[in-house]
């Protein structure tokens, strides 16, 4: 199965699991969207109402946000991978329930394992909790943390979420702030990732010799 057809599967998968809360139809899921062989996902909380109609993430307010800052860092949507939490969207959007969390986190774990990103982006505290457990995004935001998900270096920078962001004007400063300062993350990392595929190269070169 090619990356694109497995996250297909998981889309299959939610909507044909009836324990899932906030789900009454297979159409309330709002999947992942993006780049399947993209280095670096973003994870935000849940999806609103235009995300509920157009069955994608960040469509609405705080998804013209993020498309500003992609666009100001000259990031396509294509090459990235965006995704929520919780794949749908909670009544009246209201905060994410704990157990809500719970139930969808075994889905993104598998878009995780399946795409493999060298940089996860988490918008707002419920995805920085995940990576994050005891951080403070008032601390952290805009900070890259080098963790080890599922066996593998992987590279967190938590912001602040760009809902917060159009209601906060000091919090939109940050926000646009930490977004210019992602390509050189993106780019160290990017570098990182080189050097060690080429260093697990030579060995094998030396053998060949
Ligand atoms: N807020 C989120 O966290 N996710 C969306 O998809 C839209 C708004």
């Amino acid at each position: 199965m090619s990356k694109k057809e497995e996250l297909q599967k998981i889309k299959a998968d939610m909507e044909a699991d009836s324990k899932l809360p906030l789900i009454s139809k297979p159409t309330d899921i709002i999947p992942g969207d993006g780049n399947p062989d993209a280095q670096v996902v973003f994870i935000g909380e849940a999806g609103g109402y235009n995300e509920s109609i157009q069955r994608k993430p960040f469509v609405g307010q705080a998804g013209k946000l993020l498309d500003k800052g992609l666009a100001a860092i000259k990031v396509s949507r294509d090459d990235v991978y965006i995704t929520n939490m919780v794949k749908t969207r909670p009544p009246n959007n209201r905060d994410p329930l704990p157990e809500e969390l719970a139930a969808y986190e075994a889905y993104l774990d598998r878009e995780l394992e399946i795409i493999k990103p060298l940089v996860i982006v988490t918008l707002g505290r419920f995805s920085m909790g995940k990576f994050l457990p005891s951080a403070k995004i008032s601390a952290v935001h805009g900070q890259k943390t080098v963790i080890k998900y599922k066996n593998r270096d992987v590279t967190v920078v938590p912001m602040y979420h760009p809902a917060a962001a159009l209601r906060n004007g000091s919090i939109m400063t940050e926000f646009k702030k930490d977004f210019m300062k992602l390509p050189e993350t993106f780019t160290q990392v990017e570098n990182i990732a080189k050097q060690q595929r080429q260093e697990n190269e030579k060995p094998e070169q030396m053998e060949l010799i």
